[in-house]
């Protein structure tokens, strides 16, 4: 079996030769394989495909894509269309469980979600004919989700959903924080999400005035005060820091104490607290994606860091994601790059300490604290772009950075862009190390200010990379990247270190990100909002210690090595705690029956 996928948007009949038709050997022998529709594209009969490729070769524009499916799929639940994208299987909300769907950007992740809310009635991937409800729900008789849909059906679905992207917000609402979160508060629970989500002191500030944490914790307020019968929540963590992510895990479980959740989440230590199961999403971005049956939480998310669905017998990735139970030392052979000296700064309302330090050539420094504690006035002291309270750093540094909130509004191809910011763009180490892994080929000719928050992150990476410098800054290169995105983020921005004997440091909250990344750390301390330190670098385990320490956080290990949050209060939780070992503990591992 067979699919075949036209990029509508990248087919342009008129700017090319055709040459998807007038290359395919099936067309030449007299069959209609592939030909123009009404509206101009190619249409490709999937019935005489014989799948050899050419028209995928030849497309100038990118715009075809031929795949095998995996051969146990039954039919799709969804399809846009012919030689649309196809959806296989969905998730099943849970009364009383939290589910997670887990898988790359562009598997159907929120076309499912489009289905489960009544926003989008399945087609089961028939065009002849317009599909009714009662056509679908007899596609699910019998099924889990049976009597889901059938409420579906019935609009007796009343869904809340707080949306993957929500810069878009300001821009459908003008008021202020108070006056949107007094109009989704169906169960008077705004006082207490204000109260938790540190909101309260926003209350009266307008939504177009927040930065991107601000908001994303409006967001979600708005969207677990609202009465509804099932809850969607697309990526909670992008801009939270780690102390964030905790709270609104915590606020989640206790939502779906009595009513269904299912999230979409890429922070997979936050992941794994908060859900009960997972559904692991695989396929071809753009192409098809397949949601698995629900699967155990671990288990789940190990099968996914290894690349291998064991019932689906499907490989996914030619690698595994392993974590190192032992800190490493790998940096001690390593050269200075530069040292920064003790230094203050102090504004109105904030004051930043910083210890001083050393940061070597070929490292990545990985660089942990809560938010408004000062990282990015750090990094604008390195910089020269701030002068600390004792006068200019003698001999700045040359920085790239790349800020944590993207503005992406030119409307210059990808390409020009990136041609700006460095000269060896056509090098095929550039062509290699930067553009492939993070898979920029196909957006090169897209303007800047039409792609989506995870591929702006991904070409705002590259931009930052490109640039000759000393130290790269990257703050939070997780945001919008899904999990393979950021397995191969954190290979690129190794290599480059190494390559480039420069220094890079990762401002991130993504624990795992941080401990797959980072040789060292850079700890921030303190009150956000108020003051902060910026002590070490330390090594891996003396940082972890330290920060995991201040939040109060602690991670055992599954059998697979992979660190896992320890419920608070739990016997390793009190037990790692008095014995200062908060993240390379080496106690008992797991037993393979938990969870
Ligand atoms: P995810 O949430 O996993 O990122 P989506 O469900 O948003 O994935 O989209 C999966 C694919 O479906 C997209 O790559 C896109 O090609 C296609 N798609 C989404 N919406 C439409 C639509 N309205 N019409 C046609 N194709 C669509
Ligand atoms: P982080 O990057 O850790 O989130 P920042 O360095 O951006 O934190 O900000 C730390 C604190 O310093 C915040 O409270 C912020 O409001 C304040 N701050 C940053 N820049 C300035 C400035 N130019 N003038 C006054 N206050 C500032
Ligand atoms: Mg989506």
């Amino acid at each position: 079996m067979r699919i075949a996928v036209v990029h509508r948007e990248r087919c342009h009949s008129r700017k090319c030769g055709t040459e998807c038709i007038s290359y395919c050997p099936r067309v030449r022998t007299g069959d209609e394989t592939v030909v123009l529709g009404e509206d101009g594209r190619a249409e490709i009969s999937e019935e005489l495909c014989v799948g050899c490729g050419i028209c995928i070769k030849k497309c100038p524009f990118d715009a075809i894509d031929i795949v095998s499916l995996p051969e146990e799929l039954e039919r799709p639940t969804h399809r846009y269309g012919q030689n649309g994208f196809a959806l296989y299987g969905l998730p099943i909300p849970v009364e009383g469980k939290v589910t997670g769907l887990l898988g790359p950007n562009g598997i159907g992740k929120s076309t499912s979600v489009k289905v489960l809310s009544g926003a989008l009635r399945p087609n089961l991937g028939v065009f002849d004919h317009e599909v009714e409800w009662s056509e679908v729900l007899k596609g699910f008789a019998g099924t889990e989700l049976f009597d889901y849909l059938s409420r579906v059906s019935a609009g007796r679905m009343k869904v809340a959903v707080k949306p993957q992207y929500i810069d878009q917000i300001p821009k459908v609402f003008s008021g202020t924080v108070r006056e949107l979160l007094e109009k989704t508060d169906e169960r008077g629970a705004l006082g207490g999400y204000l109260e938790a989500l540190g909101l309260s002191s926003l209350a009266d500030r307008t939504i177009g005035t927040l930065s991107g944490g601000e908001l994303q914790r409006v967001a979600i307020a708005a969207c677990l005060a609202r009465e509804a019968d099932f809850y969607f929540l697309d990526e909670c963590t992008p801009f939270l820091d780690v102390y964030q992510r905790m709270v609104v895990a915590r606020l989640v479980r206790e939502l779906a104490s009595d009513r269904p959740i299912v999230i979409v989440e890429h922070d997979l230590a936050i992941l794994d607290m908060l859900a009960d199961t997972v559904h692991v999403g695989y396929g071809t971005p753009a192409v098809f994606g397949v949601v698995t049956r629900p699967k155990g939480v671990r288990v789940g998310i190990n099968q996914y860091l290894e690349g291998f669905l064991a019932e689906e017998n499907v490989r996914f990735r030619d690698h595994s994601v392993v974590f190192e139970k032992r800190a490493h030392t790998k940096g001690s052979d390593r050269q200075t790059l530069f040292t920064f000296p003790k230094m203050a700064k102090t504004f109105p309302a904030f004051r930043l300490d910083v210890l001083g330090g050393e940061v070597r050539r070929g490292e990545v420094l990985g660089v942990v604290g809560a938010n408004g504690i000062g990282k990015s006035t750090f990094a604008r002291l390195l910089a020269g772009a701030e002068t600390p309270d004792g006068g200019p750093v003698e001999s700045p540094i040359r920085i790239s950075y790349k800020p944590q909130y993207l503005k992406g509004d030119t409307s210059v191809p990808v390409e020009f862009l990136l041609r700006g910011a460095t000269t060896r763009f056509d090098s095929s180490q550039f062509q290699h190390e930067i553009l492939e892994p993070l898979s920029l080929g196909p957006l090169l000719q897209s303007p800047v200010d039409t792609l989506s928050g995870g591929e702006l992150q991904r070409v705002a990476i590259a931009a930052c990379l490109a640039r000759d410098a000393d130290l790269y800054i990257l703050d939070e290169p997780s945001a919008h990247l899904d999990v393979e995105q950021r397995v191969r983020v954190t290979r690129v921005i190794r290599r480059h270190a190494e390559g480039r004997e420069a220094g890079i440091m990762v401002i991130d909250h993504d624990i795992y990100l941080i401990d797959m990344a980072s040789e060292r750390i850079l700890v921030f301390e303190g009150e956000p909002g108020l003051s902060g330190t910026a002590v070490g670098p330390f090594g891996m385990r003396d940082g972890m210690n330290r920060f995991l320490g201040n939040l109060g956080i602690t991670f055992r290990r599954d059998q697979t090595g992979r660190p896992r949050i320890n419920k608070p209060g739990s016997y390793l939780d009190r037990e790692q705690k008095s014995s200062g070992e908060y993240y390379y503990y080496t106690g008992d591992e797991e037993q393979s029956s938990a969870r």
